[in-house]
């Protein structure tokens, strides 16, 4: 375990004890009203990864298909999992956005080298025949939903064809606190069921997925990160533009440093006035991958069908100002 340089880690009084060992502390958690040693921090972050799995219904020993992009989270997340014993495999989409992919992929890679954790890097490329800035020349389209689309459906994809039923991400509370926000105040009731930290498979093709770590901020998973000597890519990328989520969290920090915990009562509250989504029943199969989908042609065959009709057109016809992407 790396010693902490405490300085990097906020004020914290010099005498001040862990609140569960009584020994010094380093690390100060206002949302909990208390101070941790190393040792103690690392025992309440994967106490509160054990309390995240109580809410998933899974079997036990359930093997885990984790999404890695190579940032804090994921790379967090596929850590403490094969602590607790899970058996894990790692799997990373490599978008092709030059110098941000090459970094993400190799931080994926040298962290799993480094535990002997299995992986394997999926390449966009070699599966639709065109990376993620080719296809961001070619649609008027946020970029941001075609790729949230793409990485949605090839993790299906993916996760089925390898056999796994269930996928984990590295969703936290900042994360999930202020995306709860922002659909309460747009009214979007489509996606407040969807908050659940468990969502269950549909049919038999696509995987139930997991947040292990909704009940972990940010900040403590860098904390945790810097203890295990985890290197992961913080860079951004380069299309992150226009996103208005930062703007809720922004909110929900202004809560927080005057109302310590708010944060996490906010979103815990409403988990825990929620329950299991119910098994989604209204699909069909998309008439080209047979995979379940709400309309005819589900979004990722209609994005490829796209992507070669533009392929297919002359430049004249291709910027006649058409919507290439349906919406899904
Ligand atoms: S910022 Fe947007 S384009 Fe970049 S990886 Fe995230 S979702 Fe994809
Ligand atoms: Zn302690
Ligand atoms: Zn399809």
């Amino acid at each position: 375990m790396k010693k902490l340089d405490v300085i990097s880690l906020g004020k914290i009084p010099s005498r001040s004890k862990c609140t569960r060992c009584k020994k010094r502390a380093l690390i100060h958690l206002p949302s909990h009203h208390a101070n941790f040693c190393e040792d103690c921090f690392l025992y309440y972050f994967q106490n509160a990864v054990r309390r995240a799995f109580k809410l998933f219904p899974l079997r036990k020993n359930i093997p885990l298909l984790v999404a890695v992009s190579g940032g804090k989270d994921s790379l967090a997340a596929w850590s403490i999992l094969d602590e607790l014993g899970y058996e894990t495999m790692g799997i990373h989409i490599n978008l092709g956005i030059d110098e941000f992919s090459a970094a993400s992929k190799a931080a994926v890679e040298k962290f799993a080298l480094s535990r002997n954790l299995s992986f394997e890097i999926v390449e966009l490329k070699n599966i639709l025949g065109i990376t993620l800035p080719e296809i961001r020349k070619k649609t008027k389209r946020m970029i941001c939903s075609v790729c949230g689309t793409i990485k949605r459906h090839l993790l299906n994809r993916l996760a089925f064809e390898r056999g796994f039923n269930v996928v984990v991400t590295g969703h936290n509370l900042d994360d999930e606190a202020s995306r709860l926000l922002g659909n309460i105040v747009r009214h979007k009731d489509q996606y407040l069921e969807k908050m659940y930290p468990y969502l269950p498979p549909i049919g038999d093709k696509i995987p139930a997925k997991i947040k292990p770590l909704f009940r972990v901020e940010a900040e403590e998973i860098r904390i945790y990160c810097q203890l295990k000597g985890i290197e992961y890519f913080s860079g951004a990328c380069p299309f992150a533009k226009g996103a208005t989520s930062h703007i809720f969290l922004e909110a929900l920090q202004l809560l927080e440093a005057k109302m310590p915990g708010t944060k996490r009562d906010f979103l815990f509250n409403y988990i825990k006035s929620s329950s299991v989504p119910e098994p989604e029943k209204n699909y069909k199969n998309c008439r080209i991958c047979d995979f379940p989908s709400y309309v005819d042609v589900c979004s990722l065959c209609s994005l490829k069908e796209r992507l070669v009709s533009t392929q297919n057109s002359t430049p004249g016809e291709r910027s006649n100002g058409k919507e290439m992407v349906s919406k899904s």
